[in-house]
């Protein structure tokens, strides 16, 4: 099985401005690489590791970023918002408000402050995409802590409300749902599988049975952020390999599937 996108065919983003955040890693460095490749200028954000020092969940960084894109680059088409911290699993009993908190404030605020900020300007462009990182743990629980769960649903809101409060702006607004991704996330999973001689087990829960890699979540980014997905708007789009299509179920009860 290859990963690797075909990429003999035009860039697909070619003169767009796209702000990435998280950019320093996973996820988010694959999504600007691949973003560049199809010839976009991507402004990439990270608190580290990436071209510009900014804080995701604090309004002024924010508002600067989308000031760079407009001053240095004349324009901006896109924002992936997509910096995000899980806050371990502890217990509702063991994670305090102040655990919660910053939880909210970088992965919730965050999107909401890109699209609050970025919106406006995006509009300016005639059109755009705003995409905001979500996770299958956003739309049950047993993939992430409560406060990380909890933030990860209120995208997947926040993005129904937002591409109805944009109605006629023609900025669409999107969410991504991964699954299971090898990233400096989930590098604490990998690594104790791993040293178990487990590491068969990692993503045996999906239908595919493995985990993802970052390219995989960088292919739908730029698929949402494309012209490709223009009648794609206020949709959570799942990319975990099946995982959430199922509830948990005994495979004896259901007969021979295998094939
Ligand atoms: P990662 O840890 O490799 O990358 C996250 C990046 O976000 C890091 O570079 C980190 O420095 C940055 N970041 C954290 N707080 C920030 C802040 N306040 N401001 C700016 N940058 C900040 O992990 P990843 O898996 O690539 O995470 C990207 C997104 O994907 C996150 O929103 C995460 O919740 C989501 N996600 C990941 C998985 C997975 O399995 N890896 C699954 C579902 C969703």
């Amino acid at each position: 099985m290859s990963v690797e996108p075909e990429n003999r065919h035009h860039p697909r983003l070619e003169g767009k401005v796209i702000i990435v955040t998280g950019a320093g890693s996973g996820i988010g460095k694959a999504t600007t690489e691949l973003f560049q490749q199809h010839g976009a200028t991507v402004i990439a954000a990270d608190l580290t590791g990436a071209d510009h020092r900014a804080d995701a969940g604090n309004e002024e960084d924010i508002v600067r970023l989308v000031s760079m894109a407009r001053e240095q680059h004349g324009a901006l088409h896109g924002f992936f918002a997509n910096a995000g911290i899980s806050g371990g699993l502890a217990s509702i009993f063991e994670q305090t408000v102040e655990d919660w908190q910053e939880i909210l404030r970088v992965n919730l605020i965050g999107p909401f402050l890109a699209i609050k900020h970025a919106a406006p300007v995006i509009k300016e462009q005639g059109a755009g995409s705003i995409i905001c990182t979500a996770s299958v743990a956003g739309l049950r629980s047993g993939a992430g802590g409560p406060a990380y769960s909890a933030s990860k649903a209120g995208v997947i809101s926040l993005v129904k409300t937002a591409a109805q409060q944009l109605a006629g702006s023609n900025v669409r607004v999107n969410a991504i749902c991964p699954g299971l991704i090898e990233t400096g996330m989930t590098e604490f999973v990998y690594e104790r599988a791993r040293a178990k001689g487990q590491e068969d087990r990692l993503g045996h829960l999906n239908p595919l049975r493995r985990g993802g890699v970052p390219r995989e979540i960088a292919q739908a980014a730029l698929f949402l952020a494309s012209d490709e997905s223009s009648y794609v708007n206020g949709h959570a789009l799942v990319v975990d390999g099946g995982l959430s299509s199922s509830h948990p179920f005994n495979r004896q009860d259901y007969g021979r599937t295998a094939i």
